[in-house]
């Protein structure tokens, strides 16, 4: 039968870890790490992603500097406001949420953040480190993906792997970092033919695309893992909102282990915030 691997407790097992690293930290005279978060104009989901963020970091003992611009904010002071923070010495994790207005360059934005406070793992110089198998700042998801397969799977080497997806936040770094891990990775996107021939061949499937179960369960061998990244929120026949992910986990009782949506990849996002801002804050060793 099926394992449905639940993000929620391996989430809150990491929290508990950065929340005892953080007490370490103070019993030894350091002090809380830092993470400002700004979050520029109004949207909905941005503010819900914020809240859980602050609260998370609040239980696990990090101090959080949150900064609410508003949407006509130019760029000239979200970057001057990037360099304060980079001065800052109380901060030692910057998060900028997405999306920005259009009058802000995104990218300009987020690579004058601090490479040793980029929490989020989106600057080049992180990106660039992620590539070369280096010691750096690892994207978020992708992360909390790794660590969900490690629950599961004892040996990666060899093992065949398709990423569904390829953004630069989630599809592209988890292939690097399965390839780390000498797993024979292949990537797929929206122009890939023969997907559900690709996914086959799998024993890992990483799917991150925001297209609902498109992975249905003759894609997927018997045995597979299948971690599944995507939340789309759809409303049902009965008008009410829930949210659905990029496989049909209903679809998959011959697959060995599935993550489910909600409460699979999501928390463990959160979680490796978390982790990522409390490596920021260590002191250079
Ligand atoms: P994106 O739009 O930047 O990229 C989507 C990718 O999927 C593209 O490479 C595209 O080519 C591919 N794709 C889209 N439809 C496809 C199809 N029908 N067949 C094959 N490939 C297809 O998206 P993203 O930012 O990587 O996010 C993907 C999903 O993951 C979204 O649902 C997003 O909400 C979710 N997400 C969840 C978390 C989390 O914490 N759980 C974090 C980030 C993103």
């Amino acid at each position: 039968m099926v394992q449905i691997l639940r993000g929620d407790a391996v989430a809150d097992a990491l929290c508990r870890s950065v929340a005892d690293e953080i007490s370490a930290m103070l019993a030894n005279g350091g002090i809380a790490p830092g993470l400002a978060v700004i979050l520029v104009g109004e949207d909905p989901p941005s503010e819900i992603y914020v809240a859980r963020k602050m609260l998370r970091a609040r239980q696990v003992g990090i101090r959080s500097f949150e900064h609410r611009l508003p949407g006509d904010t130019a760029e000239a002071d979200l970057l001057a406001l990037i360099g304060s923070l980079n001065a800052d010495p109380a901060v030692h994790g910057i998060l900028i949420q997405l999306p920005l207005p259009p009058q802000i360059d995104a990218k300009r934005v987020l690579d004058a953040i601090d490479p040793a406070k980029d929490v989020d793992g989106f600057h080049p110089v992180n990106v660039g480190r992620l590539s070369i198998g280096g010691e750096g700042l690892t994207p978020c998801t992708p992360l909390g993906c790794m660590l969900l397969l490690e629950q599961v799977i004892t040996e990666f080497r060899g093992l065949k792997a398709v990423v569904i997806g390829k953004s630069n936040i989630v599809g592209k770094p988890v292939a690097l970092l399965l390839l780390e891990r000498e797993c024979t990775v292949t990537v797929t996107h929206i122009y890939t033919q023969n997907l559900p021939g690709i996914v086959r061949g799998a024993d890992i499937v990483v799917v991150a695309t925001g297209s609902p179960r498109l992975v249905r369960g003759d894609w997927v061998k018997p045995g597979a893992v299948v971690i599944d990244v995507g939340i789309t929120r759809v409303i049902g026949s009965d008008g009410k909102a829930r949210l659905v992910g990029d496989a049909a986990a209903d679809e998959m009782e011959h697959a060995a282990v599935v993550t489910p949506v909600p409460n699979g990849v999501g928390p463990m996002t959160i979680a490796c915030l978390m982790s990522n801002t409390v490596k920021a804050a260590r002191p250079p060793r």
